[in-house]
Formats: structure tokens, C-alpha cells, sequence
């Protein structure tokens, strides 16, 4: 027999914690852990200082909606700092060495210390949303983190998705409604066009195959 989410959870000593980046997929696993019976777990979001002011006001809304504080985690403001100056606004997408350097400050760092002290890590992942991600399993242990991470949405497809915020009435970032696909920091997410690959307005000016930001990055030590 399959394992179920239920199965997984109740096998979990210790804190779960759910990252929330504000995507269509987050919310839906927001919902599923709600309804699962876990006790208690913790919700956060890794701010970059880099949001879209949709963002904040969707962080809100998520917030009054489902009755939760969703913890931020910032980066270290040392470094934020002497990035800046390195880098300016637009540097991160004069090159992928750039790039990987703002994503590791603002967001990695900052995840690193969000997981702390966690035995579980929950996630919004799909195979569905990218070729780096073809490869997800529901249940995985992250050797970096020293968890387990929780993929429920592994095989979901796109449609899957939207039934369930549907049939839930579940709140959407509003720039789904102006042609975003993925939500991330501003500088570095568009609206993409019909047909286009999900992701495709993520970094759009990278290859596929380096579209990660270093959240989730299997094996990596
Ligand atoms: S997504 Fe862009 S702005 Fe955000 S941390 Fe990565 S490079 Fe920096």
C-alpha cells in the first residue's frame, strides 16, 4: 500500500514546518495540512525584501483567511548590504554566478535558518511545474537539512491544482489573474504567455535547467 500524507505525518516526532512562497501549489498544501491531524505546525515564508507589493497584500489575506501568522525569515542585513553594492539592482541578471549569489543570500541562508530545529519540512513541489523537478517523490530526506521533506502535491497536474483551490475557495496571488504563472522576488518574474512552460517567467533569461534557486536542490551537501 501507498503511503498517504496522513500515514507520513503521523510518523513525524517533532516539528513540521510548512514553506510558504506564496504559489498556487502553497496554499493548496496549506489547506491539506489543515486538514490533516497534525497538532500544530509552523508556516513560513522567506522575504527577500525583493516581494511584490501584490505579495504583501496576499501574505495578509492568506493570513486572515486561514487564521495563521506566516513567520518570515530575512536575510542577513550585512550581507544584503555588501550585495548591493557589488551588484546594484539589476546585477543578479548580468549573470547565473550573480544570480546564484542574490538567490544563496537572500533566500538559502535565510531557509537554512528557518529548518532548523525541524524533523519535517512540507512543501508545494510538483513534478509537473519543471524538468528540475520531473524526478520528486512524495516522501524524501533532505540530507543538507537533516529532515524529511514532504512533497503532497508530487503528482498533481496542473488541473488537479486548480480543482482543489476551486472546489475549496481557496485564495490566489492576485497576479495569476494578470498572466503569472509562478510567483517569485520582482526583479526576476514576469507573466508569461498561454502555452508557455509554468516556470517559463522565472528567470526567463536562464536556461531551463538552471532554474532553481537553491531551495531544492537534491543531494546537495
Ligand atoms: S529570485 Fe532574484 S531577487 Fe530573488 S533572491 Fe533570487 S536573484 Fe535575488
Amino acid at each position: 500500500m501507498k503511503p498517504t500524507l496522513q500515514n507520513i505525518l503521523d510518523k513525524i516526532n517533532g516539528t513540521i514546518a510548512l514553506s510558504f512562497s506564496y504559489q498556487a501549489e502553497d496554499v493548496a498544501a496549506l489547506h491539506l495540512l489543515l486538514q490533516s491531524k497534525v497538532p500544530a505546525f509552523e508556516v513560513f515564508t522567506l522575504d527577500t525584501h525583493k516581494f511584490f507589493p501584490e505579495t504583501e497584500a496576499y501574505h495578509e489575506d492568506v493570513e486572515r483567511f486561514f487564521h495563521i501568522t506566516i513567520k518570515r525569515y530575512y536575510p542577513d542585513p550585512t550581507e544584503v548590504e555588501k550585495l548591493e553594492a557589488e551588484l546594484g539592482e539589476w546585477g543578479m541578471r548580468w549573470s547565473l554566478e550573480n544570480r546564484h549569489q542574490c538567490c544563496e543570500i537572500r533566500k538559502v541562508n535565510p531557509l537554512a535558518k528557518a529548518l532548523v530545529g525541524k524533523s519535517a519540512w512540507v512543501t508545494g513541489l510538483r513534478q509537473a511545474q519543471s524538468i528540475t523537478r520531473a524526478d520528486l517523490t512524495l516522501l524524501e530526506y533532505d540530507e543538507q537539512y537533516d529532515l524529511f521533506k514532504i512533497n503532497p502535491l508530487v503528482l498533481w497536474s496542473d488541473a488537479d491544482l486548480l480543482e482543489y483551490i476551486e472546489a475549496n475557495t481557496l485564495p490566489v496571488h492576485p497576479l495569476y489573474a494578470q498572466g503569472f504563472k509562478s510567483i517569485g522576488c520582482a526583479p526576476c518574474t514576469r507573466a508569461v504567455k498561454e502555452g508557455e512552460d509554468i516556470r517559463a517567467g522565472r528567470w526567463w533569461w536562464e536556461n531551463p535547467e538552471h532554474k532553481e534557486c537553491g531551495l531544492h536542490i537534491k543531494g546537495k551537501k
